[in-house]
């Protein structure tokens, strides 16, 4: 058990911050007339689109918690994971002085969002094989100053990946701030949640979406599950009505359906396999990275070429050649069985007309 003072981590603006009151979150009873929030009391949808959703989510929180056997006061809803990712920041450091950690390759969000509140960061490299360097990281947590928050993807986003879960432990055992193990692609790996250690680290929080594995992409919905007292200060910051009442919904629908979504995933899993044995036959690919994930990094030389003589093609890929560690290196998306047999044909084409 770790046990943190949450309320020192954090930004000294947001400790014991009153978040703001709606009328909708006042009001917890039954009642008939509502003339409390300025609704509209024509619903011209007829969905019930004039009444502001539930700024907490209780039911839908209820039912998520179920799904990952979390109970549902440790959980946060948002915007997709990317609120999230930027409510830990706006949540725990503070611009222009604090830090966050984190290791490329990986996700762009996490630079993008501390760029834009003002965090520095600090980067430590994955090893060659792409697993954490948690020496390095050790290195870092000691040096620095001001290290408020690290994200640490796993599955890993480019290179697909999982971190061993004694290494992930390790760090949430030594960081000092905040550990967000960014769990958008576990749907897809056979290897083990850091949600089994959420009872013992007040530091951790584990993000999943909706959008990979439950494909529902479009509606935006993500998760956070953390320590109660993190999930509170979560649900304080947020927009008061950050989840739509039509992506609740939608949510509810698709966790009804969790037998078809699971079945789904079994078979982007095989379809990964198959596009693995038929990348083997294309003269120019070379290694082929392990993926825990819906997608593939590979090396294949001139990436960017590739990529562009692809994309003429109709067929659209991810370059990810400057990425530290991953020159040479395209990400592919596992797709239809129809999409992959044209992926590969466009990669043969290529191939055979010696233009790579
Ligand atoms: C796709 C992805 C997400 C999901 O973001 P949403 O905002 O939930 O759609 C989060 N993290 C990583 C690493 C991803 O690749």
């Amino acid at each position: 058990m770790k046990s943190v003072n949450i309320q020192e981590l954090l930004r000294p603006n947001i400790r014991g911050i009153a978040p703001y009151s709606s009328a909708r979150s006042e009001f917890s009873g039954t009642a008939e007339v509502f003339l409390d929030a300025n609704e509209n009391f024509r619903d011209f949808l007829g969905k019930q689109r004039n009444r502001y959703p539930d700024p907490f989510q209780r039911e839908l929180k209820k039912r998520v918690g179920e799904m990952l056997k979390v109970s549902p006061d440790r959980l946060f809803l948002g915007n997709g994971s990317d609120e999230a990712i930027d409510l830990l920041y706006r949540a725990f450091a503070v611009p222009g002085k604090d830090k966050a950690v984190i290791l490329p390759p990986t996700y762009g969000v996490y630079k993008v969002f501390a760029d834009l509140n003002d965090i520095e960061v600090v980067k430590v490299q994955l090893q060659s094989d792409f697993s954490l360097d948690v020496e390095g990281i050790r290195r870092v947590a000691s040096e620095e100053k001001n290290l408020k928050i690290l994200f640490l993807c796993s599955p890993n986003n480019p290179t697909g990946n999982s971190a061993a879960l004694e290494d992930i432990e390790e760090v949430i055992q030594f960081f000092p701030g905040i550990v967000a193990v960014d769990e958008a692609y576990q749907d897809f790996s056979s290897s083990p949640s850091a949600l089994s250690l959420l009872d013992r680290y007040e530091n951790l929080v584990v993000l999943r979406t909706f959008s990979k594995g439950w494909g529902m992409a479009n509606v935006r919905l993500g998760m956070a599950a953390s320590s109660p007292e993190v999930a509170r200060v979560l649900q304080n910051i947020k927009y008061p009505y950050n989840l739509s009442g039509p992506a609740q919904e939608e949510a509810f629908a698709v966790l009804e359906d969790a037998e078809r979504v699971a079945s789904g995933i079994q078979e982007i899993i095989r379809l990964r396999e198959e596009l693995i044995g038929n990348l083997k036959t294309v003269p120019y690919v070379g290694k082929i990275y392990p993926s825990d994930a819906n997608f593939l990094l590979i090396q294949v030389g001139d990436a960017t070429r590739l990529h562009d003589l692809l994309m003429e093609q109709g067929v659209i890929i991810r370059n990810r050649t400057h990425e530290p560690g991953c020159s040479g290196c395209v990400r592919i998306t596992v797709g239809s069985a129809e999409e992959n047999k044209k992926l590969i044909e466009a990669m043969r084409d290529i191939a055979d007309g010696g233009a790579l």
